[in-house]
């Protein structure tokens, strides 16, 4: 994951790549902020430029290291969040059983996810996840190897406040003298519900939500006009639609079809009960409440696989129209299903 890949504030882009730029890293950093202001999502992309062996102003996506973060599959990138029992791990949940998941569940959703989709994605029904002390011993167990490749060993725990107390002494004593190049990055929505002693021990990073820009509005509305014409599914103006879109060129395509990723998160959290100010704007969220009913649960996993594909061809340089074209059809019939 770029930084230029995420939709987040410039602001704090900016001010995260600086921070690498001018050797300022701090080893532990605590990341919050509201739902939908890409946390994770930066805190990878910080890991990846950190470990990038060609940085430019942004990662260069290139490189080995920077494959395998796109993947999530570097060797010195290790994730922590939590986790609780369910049919495929009857007992002793920990992080790394659930890592084939947590890999799908991110790269299908471009990391802009939530606490509440992660246990649906898992099947966890109604319990609560929690991040326990296994996790902080495989975090020592971890830390105490060299690295492999790269320059830092990093470590992301998602959703921090859901540590359990007993982990929280094994946790500080790394987090208070940690090996040489190692990077711990915290996510946190709720800083309030976090353990205090882990708390101090890190450099807290607000991360504000993102605010519009005028490329964000205009794949807002794009992306809003797009819907209602396969949701009419009228085949001239979606000819008309996919012709159109066929000129914004393959940046802008790219990014439209995040975006259509994006309201598909936000209609899944929506559906889940999450308050509607968790959100951006007023226009955007009256847009997403309509939308969110259209995208039910058994629709949202084929909305997502559609528009995932038609990422990876668009990077592949596919034909952009009859590709939009296509697609729309494809939406179109999945709406009347
Ligand atoms: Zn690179």
């Amino acid at each position: 994951m770029k930084f230029s890949d995420i939709t987040s504030d410039p602001s704090i882009k900016h001010k995260l790549i600086q921070t690498i730029q001018d050797q300022r890293v701090s080893h532990a950093q605590l990341f919050y902020g509201p739902e939908g202001s890409g946390k994770l999502a930066l805190a990878i992309a910080y890991s990846q430029l950190i470990n990038c062996t060609a940085p430019k102003a942004d990662s260069c996506g290139t490189c080995f290291s920077c494959i395998q973060h796109q993947k999530l599959a570097h060797p010195d990138l290790h994730f922590f969040y939590p986790v609780t029992t369910s049919r495929k791990v009857p007992s002793k949940p920990a992080s790394k059983l659930y890592i084939s998941e947590w890999r799908e569940f991110l790269l299908e959703r471009n990391c802009q996810v939530s606490l509440s989709e992660w246990y649906d994605f898992i099947g966890v029904e109604n319990k609560q996840g929690t991040i326990y002390t296994d996790d902080a011993n495989e975090i020592n167990r971890i830390l105490g190897y060299k690295s492999y490749e790269s320059e830092y060993k990093v470590v992301i725990l998602w959703m921090i406040e859901k540590l359990t107390y007993a982990a929280a002494p094994k946790l500080l004593k790394i987090l208070e003298e940690p090996p040489e190049k190692t990077l711990f990055l915290l996510i946190s929505e709720n800083p309030d519900h976090v353990i205090p002693t882990i708390l101090s021990r890190c450099l807290p990073v607000r991360i504000p939500r993102g605010t519009v820009s005028e490329e964000d509005q205009f794949h807002f509305e794009t992306f809003r006009k797009w819907m209602r014409l396969c949701f009419t599914g009228n085949v001239s103006e979606i000819i008309g639609f996919a012709t159109e879109t066929g000129k914004i060129g393959r940046e802008n395509q790219k990014s439209l079809l995040q975006y259509g990723l994006q309201v598909a998160s936000r209609s899944s959290s929506l559906q889940h009960g999450i308050p509607r100010q968790a959100f951006g704007g007023e226009e955007e969220m009256d847009f997403i409440s309509r939308f969110s009913p259209t995208l039910s649960r058994e629709r949202l996993p084929a909305f997502y696989d559609l528009l995932n594909t038609s990422i990876f061809h668009i990077e592949r340089n596919a034909h952009a129209p009859t590709l939009f074209l296509d697609l729309s059809l494809k939406i179109t019939s999945l709406f009347k299903e």
